[in-house]
């Protein structure tokens, strides 16, 4: 059985790093908001470029704060991309702002410029653009929206750790950029956690109390702040995997030029990484109209393969009352229904993509 992803042979290459940066926390004896997350915040904005690194909870808190820092809340709209995971648009809802939504490009899957232009109104507040499935989304137009009609933009880099566009890193080209660090993620914790990224010394202060209660100091609570504090374990496991991501990203990379090889030819539509981009394939996304029938013939021969993601925003129950029926958002809908993603994640063997491309072949013939 090839899975869609393994966390444990990840764990056994790294174990000594890992289990004594582990065991340096328990004697410590410190374990919320201290010299690791101290540490890892600076290692992180250096590795994203960003002058400022705040560590939270988890991926949906960072958008969710950075939303607050930024005073958007109810009465403003914030446009994003139908075809994320649901937290994305969860994180406006926690804001009280209203969750508009753009339709993509069918090349890449991220949010579409020229749409987002159509959705803006007096009201629209801020852009999510996501970095979906480790391809970055496309910034230049987006900034010359967020410059045209004076909004803000928040980077959801959930599944772009590393990832450039134009010679810069995701997360470090909005005004806010937001990460996870859920266990599955190119960088992932050993739990949940999340990252916030800024150039910007005062939006960094604020999202620094929101996230601690909204605390300046002990018990001075200045503003109506949340708890999602990163904490320490999880900080110093992170700090040790970053050292690697590179060098797992590069992995990434070369397994999909393999998967690339492997399907030429077919009647799949294959990732395409955009130029001047770096994509550091989270996933690797295949699109066929005959999904389901893959799907299933993969999971006969011992392939696991997810759906990202089955149902756009506009689809879920939960966003009923946006009464946005099938059919509004018609090539995320399409997306959806066509979208494969086949085993990813640095450790997997070149024989096993070799393996699931001849099984794919195998389907086609
Ligand atoms: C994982 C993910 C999130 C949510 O992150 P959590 O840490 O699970 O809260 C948000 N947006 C995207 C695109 C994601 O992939």
């Amino acid at each position: 059985m090839i899975p869609i992803v393994d966390l444990k042979e990840q764990y056994q290459s790294i174990k000594e790093d890992i289990d004594s940066a582990i065991q340096r926390v328990l004697d410590r004896g410190w374990f919320v908001l201290g010299e690791e997350v101290e540490r890892f915040e600076k290692e992180f904005a250096a590795f994203i470029g960003s002058t400022h690194a705040v560590g939270v909870n988890t991926g949906t808190d960072a958008l969710f704060i950075a939303l607050r820092a930024l005073n958007i809340g109810p009465g403003d709209e914030v446009i994003t991309t139908p075809l994320t995971a649901t937290y994305t648009a969860l994180a406006i809802s926690m804001s009280g702002a209203k969750v508009t939504l753009a339709d993509i490009d069918e090349q890449t899957y991220n949010i579409d410029p020229q749409k987002i232009k159509e959705e803006i109104t007096p009201k629209t507040k801020a852009i999510i653009p996501v970095h979906l499935y480790g391809q970055p989304a496309d910034m230049e137009p987006i900034l010359a929206l967020v410059k045209e009609y004076n909004l803000k933009v928040i980077e959801d880099a959930a599944q772009a750790h590393g990832a450039l566009y134009k010679g810069q890193k995701v997360g470090s080209i909005g005004d806010i950029g937001c990460f996870s660090f859920y266990p599955s993620k190119n960088l992932g914790a050993y739990g949940d956690a999340g990252m916030i990224t800024t150039n910007d010394a005062g939006t960094a202060a604020k999202v620094r109390m929101i996230r601690n209660g909204g605390q300046s100091d002990r018990y001075k609570h200045q503003l109506l702040g949340v708890n999602s504090r990163l904490d320490e374990l999880q900080a110093a496991i992170l700090g040790v995997k970053l050292r690697h991501l590179e060098t797992w990203n590069e992995k990434r990379r070369k397994l999909a030029a393999l998967y690339d090889e492997g399907l030429s030819g077919l009647e799949i539509s294959l990732p395409k990484q955009k130029e001047n981009c770096k994509h550091v394939y989270h996933l690797y996304v295949i699109q066929t109209s005959q999904r389901d029938k893959l799907k299933e013939f993969l999971s006969e021969n011992g392939v696991g393969t997810q759906i990202h993601y089955p149902r756009p925003v506009h689809l879920q129950k939960a966003y009923e009352f946006l009464n946005l029926a099938p059919g509004w958002f018609p090539r995320a809908e399409r997306a959806a229904e066509e979208v494969l993603s086949l085993p990813m994640y640095p450790e997997l063997k070149e024989e096993q993509v070799k393996f699931v491309a001849a099984t794919i072949r195998r389907f086609y013939e």
